[in-house]
């Protein structure tokens, strides 16, 4: 893509239309375990950048400020551009993944209240936890900052519940990324299959990246599952 300023593992960003945009393009690799773990879905990327657009659509009009501004096609978006905060906010509504893992907690057990992690984002260092004092003390965030994705990824957490038991999907646990952009903390990056789990509400059956991850095979057809439920909500 000409006037690529930058190519991530899932992505390819490129000059917006004025400085104050960036054309972001969504790409069918798929990675795992910080890049370990490679595969080319073809496909992958329409299917998420529909969901992720869908998803922030729906965000926007309940009140939540993100960095989409325009569909441009069926694996492209014009956004604000933000400065990233390098920190990752996971919320957890049922255990999983990294948290059954290291806290020895079952995968699918129901947890007494909302979960809020942090992580750094930096591939070189692995994405580590960090608690909240951490964040600020070495400035990876201000404190009003963080309080404002705290919040906000509380908000997003309701909302998303909402929509996915709409959708006959329980949203277990996501990731999301927040940027600074006219002195506000907005919304960025994407929501995906690649960045939620999401599973069946009545089989349990997994319809997120996992499938990747733990070669449970038919990846896809579990992201266009998604895609189907949540354009007929
Ligand atoms: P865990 O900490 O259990 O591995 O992940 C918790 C949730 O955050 C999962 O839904 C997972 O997909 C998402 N997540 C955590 N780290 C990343 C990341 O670096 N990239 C993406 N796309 N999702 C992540």
């Amino acid at each position: 893509m000409s006037g690529s300023i930058y190519e991530g593992k899932s992505k390819i960003v490129c000059k917006g239309k004025d400085e104050s945009t960036l054309i972001i393009r969504y790409k069918d690799s798929a990675t795992a375990f910080n890049g370990e773990k490679k595969a080319e879905l073809p496909g992958k990327a329409q299917l998420n950048a529909s969901i992720s657009n869908i998803i922030f659509s729906y965000l926007a009009q309940h009140g939540i400020e993100t960095h989409l501004i325009e569909v441009i096609d069926e694996t492209t978006v014009l956004v604000k551009k933000a400065e990233i905060v390098m920190v990752e906010v996971i919320v957890r509504n049922i255990a999983a993944g990294s948290f059954s893992k290291k806290y020895g907690i079952p995968e699918g057990t129901a947890l007494k209240n909302i979960v809020v992690e942090f992580c750094i984002k930096s591939d070189e260092l692995g994405d580590p936890m960090i608690n909240e004092s951490q964040i600020t003390a070495i400035g990876l965030a201000q404190p009003q900052e963080l309080a404002e994705m705290i919040q906000q990824s509380r908000k997003i957490n309701d909302l998303l519940c909402a929509l996915f038991v709409k959708a006959g999907i329980k949203l277990i646990d996501f990731k999301l990324e927040f940027g600074r952009s006219g002195g506000q903390i907005i919304l960025c990056d994407e929501i995906s299959p690649d960045s939620c789990r999401l599973w069946d509400m009545e089989t349990d059956k997994k319809l997120d990246k996992d499938r990747f991850r733990r070669d449970l095979g038919n990846v896809l057809d579990a992201y266009r599952e998604v895609l189907r439920r949540l354009q007929n909500v």
